[in-house]
């Protein structure tokens, strides 16, 4: 089974990452995608994060109804900060006849480098950059000189129409009081609705 592999904080789940996931879908041909939500992320170590719990409910809410989504809580039940070539690693061992597709924005990239292990991320994942809009791509000869010649056959380009949304973007808009409608699904809409969430600067913030 082809799988993609989609990791982010989803805080909260918005319509550009379904939009990503699939495109990337459809023109990988991959038979499903894993939101794989991270517990600590590396680079938002310091940053206050909504409870795993409420990112994991609103997932299931956005992928409800499209069978080839699901939810991997995979980062969540291990300690620790999520390191991708950790994840990529398990799920090689525990899931070993399913082919991997690391789904990242065209833009994290340039940063593959500064990953940890990068060429064992490529070893174990073909990785799926997904070119928003029209912005250039980040430049292969510096990933090549960097990571080594691994990078033509593991990297692969998607595109996909710019969506001009981000997490931030729609927390910042809920603590305005001004329309999220469209830019999160429904399911999430009310979700956020009904609970309160991101009114205020600390409302999400992680249990
Ligand atoms: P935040 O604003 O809190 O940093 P975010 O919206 O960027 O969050 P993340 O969960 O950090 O969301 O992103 C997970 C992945 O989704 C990243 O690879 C990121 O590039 C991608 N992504 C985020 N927003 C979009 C979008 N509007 N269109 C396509 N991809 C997106």
């Amino acid at each position: 089974m082809r799988v993609g592999i989609f990791g982010g904080t989803f805080d909260p789940i918005h319509c550009g990452h379904l939009v990503l996931a699939e495109q990337c879908r459809e023109q990988c041909e991959l038979d499903e995608v894993w939101f794989v939500p991270a517990a600590l992320p590396p680079h938002k170590l310091n940053a206050s994060i909504t409870s795993a719990k409420t990112r994991c409910e609103m997932i299931e809410l956005a992928i409800a109804g499209n069978p080839a989504f699901r939810l991997s809580t995979i980062e969540l039940d291990r300690s620790g900060p999520s390191f991708t070539v950790t994840t990529l690693e398990q799920l090689h061992t525990d899931q070993a006849s399913h082919e991997l597709f690391l789904l990242i924005g065209a833009d994290s990239l340039k940063d593959l480098p500064l990953w940890r292990e990068p060429s064992r991320i490529l070893q174990l994942a073909t990785v799926v950059a997904v070119n928003r809009g029209d912005r250039p791509l980040p430049d292969r000869m510096e990933l090549r000189a960097v990571i080594g010649p691994e990078v033509d056959q593991r990297i692969v380009t998607v595109n996909m129409p710019g969506i001009d949304i981000s997490a931030t973007d729609i927390r910042g808009r809920v603590q305005a009081r001004r329309s999220i409608r469209y830019l999160v699904p429904r399911g999430v809409e009310m979700y956020l609705q009904e609970r309160g969430l991101f009114r205020t600067r600390d409302s999400g913030v992680s249990e």
